[in-house]
């Protein structure tokens, strides 16, 4: 037998997929599938290139281990995503019968694994897919960051390319308005998908 992956190592290989995600302006998220110790899917997050709602990393992770086990029911893996699944995400796990879901970072806008509402604990949907969430949380946490940073501080550049064509040129340079507080607020972490 291989080398059995640690959970670090599994979510480190998601961390992987979320930069990706990122380099290719999607919301960096990243989801591994692995099964008796091993990675037997790798995704990330890709509704913008898919034109595509449901193409988070963990539906197209599951996807693929399907495929790749023929089998849409997936008992003996467990799935490690950088962020807390959404409410469409964790149906499908349960769905998929995994045994056991890590994630990463929590999300309270749209977790649905105990931040906005918990699909796992539900005794009617779930008898079979235990959940743990927090590991590598602050890697995936400075990834979305500086992933929406960037993005705002890109709209900046944006808007007051807009501005500089619309007033005359010899106006001296304003100087950089601060952001309002509620622009600084949205560092935390709400609306990443
Ligand atoms: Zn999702």
């Amino acid at each position: 037998m291989g080398n059995v992956i640690t959970d670090e190592e599994a979510m480190q290989r998601a961390l992987d997929q979320a930069e990706l995600a990122a380099l290719a302006g999607e919301v960096p998220v990243g989801a591994v599938v692995t099964r008796g110790g091993c990675i037997i899917a790798v995704a990330r997050n890709a509704p913008i290139t898919h034109h595509d709602p449901s193409a988070h990393a963990e539906i197209l992770a599951l996807r693929a281990a399907g495929q790749l086990l023929g089998n849409y029911r997936l008992p003996d893996c467990e799935l490690f995503v950088t962020l807390e699944p959404c409410a469409m995400c964790a149906g499908a796990m349960l769905n998929a019968r995994l045994q056991r879901v890590v994630f990463a970072a929590f999300d309270p806008k749209t977790g649905a694994a105990g931040s906005v509402v918990n699909l796992f604990a539900s005794r009617q949907l779930n008898h079979h897919t235990c959940v743990q969430g927090g590991l590598l949380a602050s890697s995936s946490t400075v990834l979305l960051q500086s992933f929406f940073g960037q993005r705002r501080s890109q709209k900046r550049e944006q808007s007051q390319g807009l501005c500089s064509r619309n007033e005359e040129q010899d106006k001296p340079d304003k100087p950089d308005k601060p952001d309002k507080p509620d622009t600084i607020v949205a560092l935390r972490p709400t609306n990443w998908r």
